[in-house]
């Protein structure tokens, strides 16, 4: 076995553990394999492995790696900052969205995903940090956002996704992940919606995502090793 096929192992162990602790069903939670950074081998070791989810940060990185992998059931989900100008790109190669943070982004991707292809799965980008981070929408605008992206076409609204300010903190990082989660709740609540994704949880701190209902947590780290590469 491949050294990435080994650390899958053990992230998948660790995913396991997590779900029985948190008394949640084995498979509640799914992985998503982030491999920004690494080329396309990588990405076919995992996936000899098994596994079939990936995530991309960068969009020409990614759709790059996408055109170079001729892999069966392969699942792409972009989850980095996303630019006006490059949501054409990202409507036609991936199936996911995790980032949406504005109305903007979500008009131009309905307006650019091919109507021959499966809805492109969207999660809305919630800071739950307040003023210590500036990505998402904060998370009293989140139900207008929610209420507008429900009504485009070509789109499939699934849910919510976080990353909390770096922290020690075992306590804030459970308050985090758990604002998402009663977000995501209120909003199926009131607006009679089913929401279903949580993405939230990464290398460092996917037991405590699991723990507060993640049911997608994205790891490079753990999977790939250190990214040693400047981002982007
Ligand atoms: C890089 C990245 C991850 C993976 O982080 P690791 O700490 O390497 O597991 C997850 N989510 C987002 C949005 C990222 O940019």
């Amino acid at each position: 076995m491949t050294p990435i096929g080994h650390n899958l192992q053990a992230v998948r162990a660790r995913v396991q553990a997590a779900e029985r602790a948190a008394g949640r069903p084995e498979g509640a939670t799914q992985l998503l394999a982030v491999s920004k950074t690494w080329p396309a081998a990588a990405v076919r070791d995992a996936w000899e492995a098994g596994q079939r989810a990936f995530g991309e940060n960068y969009v020409q990185e990614g759709v790059a790696k996408i055109a170079e992998l001729d892999l069966p059931d392969l699942a792409w989900h972009f989850i980095g900052p996303l630019q006006s100008n490059k949501t054409r790109e990202v409507a036609a190669n991936f199936h996911w969205v995790h980032s949406v943070d504005r109305l903007k982004i979500a008009e131009r991707l309905a307006a650019q995903r091919d109507a021959h292809l499966p809805p492109l799965q969207i999660c809305l980008q919630v800071n739950v940090s307040g003023e210590e981070s500036k990505s998402g929408a904060a998370p009293a605008e989140v139900e207008a956002l929610v209420r507008d992206v429900m009504a485009l076409p070509r789109l499939q609204l699934r849910g919510l996704m976080c990353i909390p300010e770096p922290t020690e903190n075992a306590a804030v990082l459970q308050a985090r992940f758990g604002l998402l989660r009663n977000l995501r709740d209120d909003l199926n609540q009131r607006l009679s919606l089913q929401l279903d994704t949580l993405s939230m949880g990464m290398s460092h701190d996917l037991e405590a995502a699991i723990a507060e209902g993640a049911t997608i947590v994205r790891v490079g780290t753990a999977i790939f090793g250190q990214r040693n590469k400047p981002a982007g």
